[in-house]
């Protein structure tokens, strides 16, 4: 969740972020558009869910911003269930760009296993650059060179892997493009047993390094 002045962006809206956002007090009307970044259900299995609160709690239209293939999915899981077919308001928005209130969105594919994108958000005074599920690249780390990154570190040191991302070759970019803090997400359990040695492989690369968790929230 990104909170700016009034506008309020969600980012994912993976199982459990229905249950995360009663407890931070957020309304779910009060959400101004939410940014998916693929369909994988760790991303997107609670956005149903909160369409749905949204229409019993009285609320306009949410504009979802997201690939093409996201919005296929809503439509086809609302067409199943006529009382959502009648009741959800919901708007998928395909742009790569857009501004929403003062920030401006831009978002760029990724290398995963589907179809993702990364969401780069900037306001007069910050720049965010979330990942979404992927191996790090170039183009999408030196955009958060000097900024905040947000980026995801699902498998622990010395792991072979493709379309994720492990600190070892987030480290390579890193070195390179110095974001000014770095929040890793989207731990898997055996990255989380590693996070000592995850902690010392990067800090040196970062101003600021932090291990995101559920309701922890910090100023950008
Ligand atoms: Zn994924
Ligand atoms: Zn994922």
């Amino acid at each position: 969740m990104l909170v700016e002045d009034e506008i309020l962006l969600l980012v994912d809206c993976g199982l459990g972020t229905l249950f995360r956002l009663g407890q931070t007090g957020i309304d779910v009307n009060d959400l101004d558009a939410v940014l998916i970044t693929h369909h994988h259900i760790d991303h997107m299995g609670d956005l149903l869910g909160l369409l749905k609160a949204r229409w019993l709690e009285g609320g306009d239209s949410l504009s979802v911003y997201a690939p093409p293939d996201v919005g296929d999915i809503i439509f086809k899981i609302i067409e199943i269930y006529p009382y959502l077919k009648e009741n959800v308001k919901v708007k998928v928005i395909t742009d790569p760009v857009a501004k929403i209130g003062d920030i401006f969105m831009k978002s760029i594919p990724t290398i995963h296993s589907v179809e993702c994108r990364a969401y780069i958000l900037e306001s007069k005074d910050w720049k965010v650059v979330f990942s979404g599920d992927t191996e790090p690249f170039k183009e999408l780390l030196e955009r958060a060179e000097g900024n905040i990154l947000i980026h995801e570190c699902s498998f622990p040191p010395r792991f072979k892997v493709s379309n994720h991302t492990t600190p070892d070759n987030l480290l390579q970019y890193i070195r390179l493009h110095r974001p000014s803090s770095l929040v890793l997400t989207h731990l898997y359990p055996q990255a989380m047993e590693w996070r000592d040695e995850i902690q010392k492989m990067l800090s040196g690369s970062v101003d600021l390094l932090i291990f995101a968790e559920d309701l922890k929230s910090f100023e950008v």
